[in-house]
């Protein structure tokens, strides 16, 4: 696979695949911060004497059909995007209202250098997500080079990211900056990591992470656990739970993840006190509990101040840090404490010269809502495709870019 900044652009349209899935609302876009993290990749083409046609997905049209069996054309079209596009490149974009159809074939033939075409909605056809290879050809004749910068969706094998990559020779293909700039983070974590390596786990379930736990348990030198996720651990420790989220069918798992770690000599930090409530209600009065002797009636819904403390204490002590998954329900104001606290934490850390990467949606979203995103070394745009890294799967998207004469 040939490098972005290797390719000659010169009189050449380049089929970008973006991550363009950005929130909406009332048709506009509520947050740009995906056409923004997409913006290098197109606007080096463009200085590049190349043409850019784009595509990406926008939602679920699929999963949200009418009851007729028809696409929400008007709720998902990407078309909705173009205002906000053209306004962050300052240039007109075009739009072609299908996807890899006869239009778009016309419109992106007709490009000239410097100019822009948007395609609708990748997700609009059936085959996106079945990774049909029709479709992929299809795209594939829309440009002479592809470009993919869609991180986000690079652990799913669809048509628009992997299939289409099979039709480009390695010389004709290479990585868009932000998707560069995402396995390059990766690599930090994933390959001999500054020690202590400590990393910060959240969020509602163990099962959603039970591959993410098992390989990073291999590498870190501290498990900190908070989230409803630790009441499964707190269970298969013998603690009660009250009616805190749990997952009781996992606690074998948990046991042999727990032994796992004492052999491999890391250890894992469960939280030492809770905040809880009687009801999953922001207006519920929070009461505090050592985190293995909650009530009956109460559940867990964020961890407590001895706690912040003792996590606090580890992260202040390492050089490498990976968090995922916020540590209550941030959401809730009277629960968001910990979540708080402890992104202040990995902060300050970082500001002292450890290497800090927030992967994963939510940690994410709570970073930026309490404005300490620019304080983190990484925050990464794609939850999902940084897990199954970080889990040691290989990404499909990324395997077919190196695929190819
Ligand atoms: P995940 O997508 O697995 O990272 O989970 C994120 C969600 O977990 C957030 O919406 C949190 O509100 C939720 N969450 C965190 N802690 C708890 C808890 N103790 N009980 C219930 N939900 C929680």
């Amino acid at each position: 696979m040939a490098k972005i900044d290797q390719i000659n652009f010169k009189g050449k349209t380049a089929l970008i695949r973006a991550d363009l899935n950005v929130p909406l609302k009332d048709g506009s876009v509520r947050d740009d911060s995906r056409i923004m993290a997409s913006l290098p990749s197109i606007q080096h083409v463009l200085k590049n004497g190349g043409a850019v046609v784009l595509m990406s997905h926008l939602g679920r049209p699929q999963k949200e059909k009418t009851e007729d069996g028809r696409i929400q054309v008007g709720k998902y079209s990407l078309k909705q995007i173009v205002p906000a596009l053209e306004k962050a490149l300052g240039q007109e974009v075009k739009f072609a209202g299908d996807v890899g159809g006869e239009l778009s074939k016309k419109m992106a033939g007709d490009l000239k250098s410097g100019e822009v075409l948007l395609i609708e909605n990748t997700r609009f056809e059936e085959g996106e997500s079945s990774g049909s290879e029709d479709l992929a050809n299809r795209l594939a004749q829309l440009g002479d080079i592809f470009i993919n910068d869609a991180f986000g969706t690079a652990h799913r094998a669809h048509a628009s990211n992997t299939q289409v990559a099979r039709y480009f020779p390695r010389a004709k293909k290479a990585f868009g900056f932000l998707m560069e700039k995402e396995l390059t983070e990766a690599e930090k974590i994933i390959h001999s990591p500054e020690k202590p390596f400590t990393v910060v786990l959240g969020g509602a379930k163990v099962s959603d992470k039970i591959l993410l736990i098992e390989k990073l348990i291999e590498r870190a030198d501290h498990l900190l656990i908070g989230g409803g996720m630790a009441y499964t651990f707190i269970l298969a420790n013998g603690g009660r739970i009250g009616k805190s989220i749990a997952e009781p069918d996992k606690v074998p798992y948990v046991k042999t993840i727990l032994k796992k770690a004492r052999d491999k000599g890391t250890e894992v930090h469960l939280p030492l006190d809770t905040l809880t409530a009687d009801e999953f209600s922001a207006e519920a009065e929070a009461r505090l509990f050592k985190s293995s002797e909650i009530p009956d009636d109460q559940m867990g819904l964020d961890i407590g101040p001895k706690t912040i403390q003792s996590f606090s204490e580890i992260i202040r002590q390492s050089r490498t840090l990976f968090w995922n998954g916020p540590m209550g329900v941030f959401e809730m104001p009277a629960f968001k404490n910990g979540t708080l606290e402890i992104a202040r934490s990995i902060s300050a850390a970082t500001t002292v010269g450890a290497y800090s990467l927030i992967g994963g949606g939510d940690s994410v979203a709570a970073v930026n809502k309490f404005g300490l995103g620019k304080n983190m070394s990484y925050l990464s745009t794609g939850g999902g495709a940084m897990l199954t890294l970080l889990e040691g799967s290989p990404l499909p998207a990324v395997e077919a870019m190196e695929e190819g004469v």
